[in-house]
């Protein structure tokens, strides 16, 4: 059985995104509302999410072909922009790595971590399929485990082991994209977890196991 959802199940959650109107929510509290999680797909950045793939035949194929790869990222919380090429001449470039993890990081703490090159890939992937050259607006990157602790204390919907403590994970929107679009273009990459967050207006995007979810 395959996770990742047909064209079917894309248009299905369309639809559920279209039912519920997106207002600018202050990206503050974004992921963190008082609501409990609405029962729809799987726990998002559930502990499963860091267990194996339960498909044997999940791609582990690179998430891009192209041969140069630039990130546009804008962190709304700092103010601070990547934009680099971060893969080219066939490998990752350590420097521009290490820089977007900086854009990336804890901004309640400043505390840095890897990223997954791959969360890259996928971005770099949604962007080709949305034919943007828009940066991605960043609610949420890197989490440290003190930060994750305190959001999940606060709602169900940040589960304890987030995608986003492991450098895996971003929450994101792109200025100008209807987030319906965004969504079906993450979920089209199949290069992980998938979120949408309709009230809270961003997209959830990890590099984890393949599976999706509708959160608030
Ligand atoms: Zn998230």
């Amino acid at each position: 059985m395959r996770m990742s959802i047909g064209r079917r199940g894309v248009l299905r959650l369309g639809a559920a995104a279209l039912a519920a109107s997106a207002p600018a929510m202050s990206w503050a509290t974004a992921e963190a509302p008082a609501r409990a999680r609405l029962p729809l797909g799987p726990m998002p950045d559930s502990p499963m999410a860091t267990a194996p793939a339960p498909v044997a035949s999940t791609p582990v194929a690179p998430l891009s072909g192209a041969p140069v790869r630039k990130a546009l990222l804008h962190n709304l919380h700092t103010g601070e922009t990547f934009n680099e090429v971060y893969f080219e001449n066939g490998r990752y470039v350590p420097q521009a790595l290490t820089e977007a993890m900086k854009v990336l990081r804890d901004w309640r703490n400043g505390e840095e971590h890897f990223m997954d090159p791959r969360l890259f890939d996928a971005l770099h992937g949604i962007s080709d399929r949305l034919e943007t050259n828009r940066p991605f607006q960043i609610i949420s990157g890197y989490r440290s485990p003190r930060t994750n602790a305190m959001l999940h204390a606060r709602s169900g919907e940040v589960a304890s082991k987030s995608q986003h403590t492991l450098g895996k994970a971003c929450d994101v929107r792109i200025e100008g994209v209807d987030l319906r679009n965004l969504h079906k273009a993450a979920l089209g990459m199949g290069a992980g977890g998938v979120g949408l967050y309709p009230v809270s207006n961003f997209v959830h995007v990890d590099v984890g196991a393949v599976r999706h979810w509708m959160g608030a």
